[in-house]
């Protein structure tokens, strides 16, 4: 199908007419066009399929782009390099070769613009649309999904300017939850000094300007960078975290990394967070003294840690939670090198300025916010003024106190449970969401990173990419229950 045939549906236009006159036609509606949304659509674009299908692809912003790949004021760049950020696992250097088009001399270890990314998902969607067969249909659709209800034979999706949707399927792919709030922020939340998610409008410091960021991973680098730079680099930053981790710095992108340390061991019994924990330090030593990259190690424990979490007892799960999360986020989310110098750069000039320690509270002074902390290790509590807090601690998973409407209405339906450890949504193997009776809900999936509960960490594109490609080929391959009662 040509792509100016593709649907772009507007307020008003919502009909389901052709349904009515096509009444086998299967309707796929996916809330959400970030990257996940986006790749299940592209992939279902790209597969057989025989009998008529319509794909419904929603977002409440730019489809194809999500929170990371938005087009912003400041070149925030990708946190792996090109050769690891292909969206299609049959073509490692898609994006790379998609990249060259523009700049030949681009190779895989290059780190580029995060919106680059976000022209590329557009440019896959665009080119699967146009190539898909006539009775498969694409209609984007701009709107913010409110609540699902599921009647007998369908699902209707509300969104917030009243227009409704009927469904056979619906794929979630709402990204990931804001940061939880602040409890020492309490008494601020609401002043324009305090802000809550970083990432809606961009940092714009003054300069000379004192500001303080609660959290000390790949968000503060990226707030730290910028804001520095919108205060023409006259920005006092100060970072705040229970252990102060910067995030380890990339290397080069070299598949033969990969191979480092048998991580076999890993997966055999007794589970354990603490052997788990011990042999994986093993691993590394052993790779350094081999003169390897570490890091590679852990790219390698990455791959099989959907399997050990799979198998790790609860308690060990909650172990992992309480003593070891915050190490591995700090190894396996690591910042690009350009990125990581100028973080280093930063702390060494004074910019930046890191500390380990709890925020007690805060109170407004003026022009100014007064903050109350301890040093980690400490009992007196230190005091600082900055003019501005911004909350870096990164997306929260706990959905259990969910202020997220969409959501809220899937629980409160028994559609949908949180999990119990504050790790994302219950689903199965492809994603399909557990209900409140603990079986799967027919016809309702979740992809993205709030599937961490069965996956453990899922946040990045390898991992989301192998997510999206499983369910759109389940779905192509099931057949629904409902699809002739639209
Ligand atoms: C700032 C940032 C930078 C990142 N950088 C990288 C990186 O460099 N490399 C990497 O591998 N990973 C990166 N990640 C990890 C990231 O989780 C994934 O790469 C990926 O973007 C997640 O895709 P998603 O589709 O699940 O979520 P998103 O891409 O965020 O998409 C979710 C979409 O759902 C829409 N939506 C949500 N709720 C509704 C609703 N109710 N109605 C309608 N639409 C709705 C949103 O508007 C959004 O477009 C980054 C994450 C963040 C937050």
């Amino acid at each position: 199908m040509s792509q100016t045939a593709s649907e772009h549906m507007n307020p008003g236009e919502l009909s389901f007419r052709p349904f009515a006159r096509e009444p086998t036609i299967q309707t796929i509606a996916i809330i959400g066009a970030g990257f996940s949304g986006t790749l299940v659509a592209t992939n279902l674009l790209q597969m057989e399929h025989p009998r008529a299908l319509r794909i419904l692809l929603l977002d409440r912003g730019e489809i194809g782009r999500g929170v990371a790949y938005a087009s912003r004021p400041y070149p925030y760049l990708l946190n792996a390099p090109i050769g690891r950020m292909s969206a299609t696992s049959t073509d490692p250097l898609e994006f790379l070769k998609f990249i060259q088009r523009d700049l030949p001399p681009a190779t895989a270890n290059d780190f580029v613009p995060r919106e680059l990314y976000g022209d590329y998902l557009q440019w896959k969607l665009q080119r699967a649309d146009a190539a898909s067969p006539s009775h498969v249909r694409l209609v984007r659709i701009q709107g913010s999904a409110t609540a699902i209800e599921q009647t007998p034979s369908s699902f209707r999706i509300r969104l917030a300017d009243g227009r409704m949707l009927a469904t056979n399927t619906i794929v979630l792919a709402l990204g990931n939850p804001p940061p939880a709030r602040l409890p020492a922020a309490e008494s601020v939340r609401g002043s324009s000094r305090y802000v809550e998610d970083p990432w809606p409008t961009p940092p714009n410091f003054e300069p000379g300007e004192s500001v303080l960021l609660a959290g000390t991973g790949p968000t503060m680098a990226d707030v730290a960078i910028a804001g520095n730079e919108s205060a023409g680099g006259r920005a006092v930053i100060h970072a705040i975290s229970r252990h102060g981790l910067i995030p380890a710095r990339r290397t080069d992108f070299r598949t033969s990394d990969d191979q480092v340390g048998d991580p076999a061991p890993l997966t055999q019994p007794p589970l354990s967070i603490r052997r788990l924990f011990r042999l994986t330090r093993e691993l590394c030593e052993q790779a350094v003294q081999s003169d390897r990259d570490w890091r590679g190690t852990i790219s390698r424990l990455y791959a099989i840690a959907p399997t050990l979490w799979h198998e790790l007892p609860e308690h060990e799960r909650r172990q992992y939670l309480r003593h070891v999360r915050v190490y591995w986020d700090a190894l396996r989310h690591r910042l690009p090198p350009p990125t990581w110098s100028a973080i280093e750069e930063l702390r060494a000039n004074g910019t930046l300025r890191v500390h380990a320690g709890r925020l007690i509270a805060m109170q407004i002074a003026g022009k100014q916010i007064r903050v109350r902390w301890r040093p980690r290790g400490e009992r007196t509590e230190r005091m600082l003024e900055v003019g501005r807090i911004i909350n870096c601690t990164g997306p929260d998973y706990d959905l259990r106190n969910t202020p997220n409407r969409l959501l809220h209405s899937l629980f409160t339906r028994g559609l949908a449970v949180p999990d119990p450890l504050g790790l994302g949504l219950l689903t199965d193997e492809f994603g399909a969401l557990r209900g409140a009776s603990g079986r799967a809900v027919g016809d309702l999936y979740f992809v993205g990173p709030l599937r961490c509960a069965d996956h453990g960490d899922t946040t990045e594109i390898q991992e989301l990419r192998a997510h999206a490609e499983d369910l759109a080929r389940h779905l192509a391959t099931r057949r629904p229950r409902h699809v002739r009662s639209l």
